[in-house]
């Protein structure tokens, strides 16, 4: 753990310098006949020793890894390193937006597959101490948005009150959503829903709208297609900070459906450099428990076995510490889907009366107050 670590300024022009600084170095170095040394933190939002007191923090760094030209795989590593470094360099330059699918394209055969450009992006954030978004590098966006919600991105209007079983895609550029403009003057986002759903799935997603969901209940629905891209996370931060509204989220009853949760929660480990920024502490589940089997009774064709993979799965997330400091109930109930050895999908709750979802299982969740 290190005590100093303070995020800087994340303007373009800082970046830029930063890069430059960087670079320099290397080649001061290089010239010089020394070997360079590139020193990356390493973040990580929980520990896997939940006896333990731990101290996993959500800002500061945990220890260093350090890349040098003496192995090979390092060798590799950086020249991956500097070539996306200078694309994103050329992205700032020319204030452009491009995509981690787009920087891949531009050496696909030193790259060899997408997670080492993903990690790259994760490792110049952690060198220049800012946000992906920050370099310019965005994701195409895969999260759906209705419910009693107006707000605009640049120059397009989302109105989503107008129709609020409509579905629309989450905009990518989250640091550009604001209220409409009136009068020239920019106002606030505008909302008079009482709460916002988060749903795992497209498909619970298109059943509510196709019952109506939001006509009925003052809400927000959201949906980011599994698991939850960065734009989604942003966009559910923003709401949550502008509008104040309580949230809930509703998965499958799986260990697939609870790590969705938690990443909502508490964030994903490949980014835990911006946990803080992307994680959303004042998440509540709703469901589905595995108690719920019963408790609604569940015919017995849609409870399916864990497989040995789910179990593995559900053994590892068990472990995280942040689970015990934090959500000691969530634990209890993952706990029990493993002695249970057995999970359903939310849309099992549906399979006697179709509508059961919308005007059963969350109407009354959220007004009685169950969920954890
Ligand atoms: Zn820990």
């Amino acid at each position: 753990m290190e005590g100093k670590y303070r995020r800087r300024s994340s303007e373009p022009s800082d970046l830029l310098k930063r890069i430059r600084e960087f670079t320099r170095a290397l080649v001061e170095d290089l010239s010089n006949g020394r070997s360079p040394v590139i020193s990356i933190h390493r973040f990580s939002n929980y520990c896997t020793n939940p006896n333990a007191i731990c101290c996993c923090s959500y800002d500061l760094p945990k220890g260093r890894e350090i890349l040098t030209f003496q192995r090979e795989s390092h060798v590799h590593r950086i020249d991956v390193l500097l070539r996306v470094l200078l694309i994103v360099q050329k992205l700032l330059q020319e204030n452009k937006h491009g995509s981690k699918r787009d920087i891949y394209y531009m050496h696909p055969a030193v790259f060899s597959e997408q997670s080492v450009v993903d990690r790259a992006i994760n490792e110049i954030c952690i060198l220049l101490q800012c946000s992906r978004h920050n370099l310019n590098v965005v994701s195409v966006g895969k999260g759906l948005v209705m419910g009693w919600l107006r707000f605009s991105e640049s120059e397009k209007k989302f109105d989503c009150i107008n129709r609020p079983s409509i579905a629309h895609p989450i905009p990518v550029h989250v640091e550009e959503v604001k209220g409409f403009t009136f009068n020239s003057k920019p106002a606030d986002i505008v909302s008079v829903a009482q709460y916002i759903l988060v749903v795992e799935k497209e498909t619970v997603f298109e059943r509510l709208a196709n019952d109506q969901f939001c006509n009925k209940n003052r809400c927000i629905v959201i949906t980011g297609r599994g698991y939850p891209d960065i734009p989604t996370r942003r966009f559910l931060r923003l709401l949550i900070d502008t509008l104040r509204l309580p949230t809930y989220c509703l998965v499958d009853c799986d260990p697939y459906g609870f790590d969705i949760l938690a990443t909502y929660r508490f964030g994903s480990m490949q980014m835990a450099y911006d946990a803080k920024l992307l994680r959303i502490p004042e998440m509540n589940w709703l469901g589905a428990f595995p108690s719920d089997s019963e408790k609604y009774n569940l015919p017995n064709q849609c409870l399916l076995p864990l497989t040995a993979e789910d179990k593995r799965k559900s053994e590892a997330i068990l472990l995280r510490c942040y689970l015990q400091r934090e959500v000691p109930k969530w634990r209890l109930e993952l706990e029990l889907m493993l002695q249970r050895g057995v999970k359903f999908e939310i849309e099992a709750l549906s399979a006697r009366v179709l509508s059961f979802l919308s005007a059963e299982y969350i109407p009354s969740k959220i007004q009685g107050g169950i969920y954890l």
